[in-house]
């Protein structure tokens, strides 16, 4: 294997780097978040800025959570919002292949020279010796992590090891004193103690390659020269640094972002918010005043101006002028600024020409004429039936979930427990809506009818209108879930007890 060490810059240097290049690198498992178009945003617009390139990576080595759907979903969204990349998975690139699945011998190659190097060693341990281990470190208040136990084996007991097919993993060897230095753009120097830094696991007993070889290795070989990610991979930056002395490589420039907030403070996350960018897709949001609101996340433009395109960013973007304290992301104002885009930005007709594109596009109109041909006598009547599904339904109170059989703590569990199970349907089909919500009423002993009184409500307004199955069909997952909890909130929401009763409740009820 020849080791691609290219002209590489020390990190130090890299403000003059000859070549900028960045990327983005999500792990496809779950919706296309917010927070990955944010980190996103600010790759594209600094390698734009530096006539560079911006790639994209798909981290895919976690093999049971990550898949094919999740994976198109986050292409889709990210061209959608105008992200779109130079190099990936789909188009041509020197530096390929750029989903790390199809990376395998690349990594196993890598892995040989550090276990040639004493930098990496096979772990025998089972799984109850690790358990035990930490157990006693949690009763002896010391730092939790592996002990070390397999570092020094002799050549033979591991060739023995492995003849006999016993199941092992690699880990990296990490000093156990002194401190880790490393530069991060936005921070200056970060320092953490080697104390707290695990033995890291490189590659799994599935010789698959966990994020931290995997990444490294990856960006040195696809020349990345800036990696800007978000902060909550600080602590794993020791790990990173120390693979690429192992490896004698220059580490890029590291600018750890600040995270996504919501407007409580806490980490923006999509028990409290939509955070799905399919949720601003089907909330009919305009993808530039997405993208121009994730740019006030952390910078702002010279002036204070709020409205400003991804060019004019570009132009006027200054790295170093990201400040670290955590930005809210407050869907009352991306609403102000989404509203200014539609006065501002369109003309009357292209303004029906885009609501009727959202709103009225042929495969909807096929799926809800048949719905409502039946049920009206008149046009007049189409919009009272079915204008739940062009927008906001009417408002509720606690009051419209009086039922004569349901209480409103069995409501809420009814709404919550749907939305775990809908939240587990990988393709979202009319008849897989139904099977999930179908099975989940009878878990629950409950009559069709009954169970589905609370969602009638939460999603369409109102305790009768068309089909609520046919309609969650329709508005999909996410903006289904947004009008559950609403709807959730309305009913004063689920104490944090009672919602710990209800997880362990569904466990049992899945198993
Ligand atoms: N796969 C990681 C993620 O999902 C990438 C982190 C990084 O940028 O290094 O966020």
């Amino acid at each position: 294997m020849k080791y691609n060490t290219g002209n590489r810059i020390n990190s130090k240097d890299v403000d003059n780097m000859s070549q900028v290049r960045t990327r983005i690198a999500p792990s496809p498992t779950g919706d296309p978040h917010v927070g990955t178009a944010y980190i996103a945003l600010f790759n594209k617009c600094f390698a734009r800025q530096n006539k560079g390139k911006f790639i994209l990576r798909i981290e895919d080595t976690d093999q049971d959570r990550s898949n094919k759907k999740s994976e198109r979903d986050i292409l889709n969204a990210l061209a959608w919002m105008g992200l779109d990349w130079d190099e990936g998975p789909d188009r041509d690139g020197a530096f390929g292949p750029y989903r790390q699945s199809e990376r395998g011998e690349i990594y196993s190659s890598h892995i040989d020279l550090l276990i040639e190097r004493k930098k990496a060693f096979h772990c025998f341990c089972t799984r109850e010796r690790l358990a035990e281990v930490r157990e006693r470190q949690l009763k002896n208040k010391e730092p939790i992590g592996y002990d070390g136990h397999c570092l020094n084996l002799s050549e033979e007991e591991i060739s023995k090891n492995l003849e006999q097919g016993l199941q092992s993993v690699i880990r990296m060897v990490v000093p156990d004193e002194g401190e880790c230095r490393f530069e991060d753009g936005l921070r200056g120097e970060v320092r953490i103690n080697w104390a707290q830094i695990d033995m890291q696991v490189l590659v799994k007993s599935d010789g698959l390659p966990t994020y931290h070889f995997a990444n490294v290795v990856d960006d040195h070989l696809m020349n990345i020269s800036h990696v800007i990610r978000g902060e909550e991979w600080i602590n794993s930056t020791p790990k990173h640094v120390l693979l690429y002395e192992y490896f004698g490589w220059e580490p890029p420039m590291f600018f750890h972002m600040p995270l996504l907030r919501n407007p409580d403070k806490s980490k923006l996350s999509k028990r409290k918010n939509p955070t799905s960018i399919h949720y601003f897709r089907d909330a009919g949001y305009q993808p530039q005043s997405i993208l121009n609101y994730l740019g006030m996340m952390g910078w702002s433009m010279p002036g204070s101006r709020e409205k400003f395109s991804f060019e004019e960013m570009v132009s006027e973007f200054n790295i170093r002028r990201v400040s670290l304290g955590g930005p809210v992301f407050d869907i009352e104002k991306l609403d102000w600024l989404n509203g200014r885009y539609l006065r501002e930005d369109l003309s009357d007709h292209e303004f029906w020409e885009q609501f009727t594109d959202w709103s009225f596009s042929q495969n909807r109109i096929e799926k809800i004429v048949p719905l409502l041909r039946d049920r009206v006598e008149k046009f007049s009547d189409v919009i009272p039936l079915v204008g739940f599904l062009f927008g906001d339904p009417p408002s509720i109170s606690r009051e419209s979930f009086n039922h004569s059989f349901l209480s409103a703590t069995e409501c809420l569990e009814i709404l919550q427990l749907s939305i775990w199970e809908l939240e587990k349907i990988e393709d979202w089909q009319r008849g897989l809506v139904e099977n999930s919500l179908m099975s989940l009423a009878k878990k629950l002993n409950l009559k069709p009818k009954e169970f589905l009184f609370p969602l009638f409500v939460s999603i369409t307004g109102k305790p009768i209108s068309i089909s609520v199955i046919e309609a969650l069909a329709i508005l999909g997952l996410d903006l289904c879930r947004a009008r559950i909890r609403e709807s959730m909130a309305v009913l004063g929401g689920l104490s944090k007890k009672n919602e710990k009763a209800l997880t362990k409740k569904y466990r049992a009820m899945s198993e």
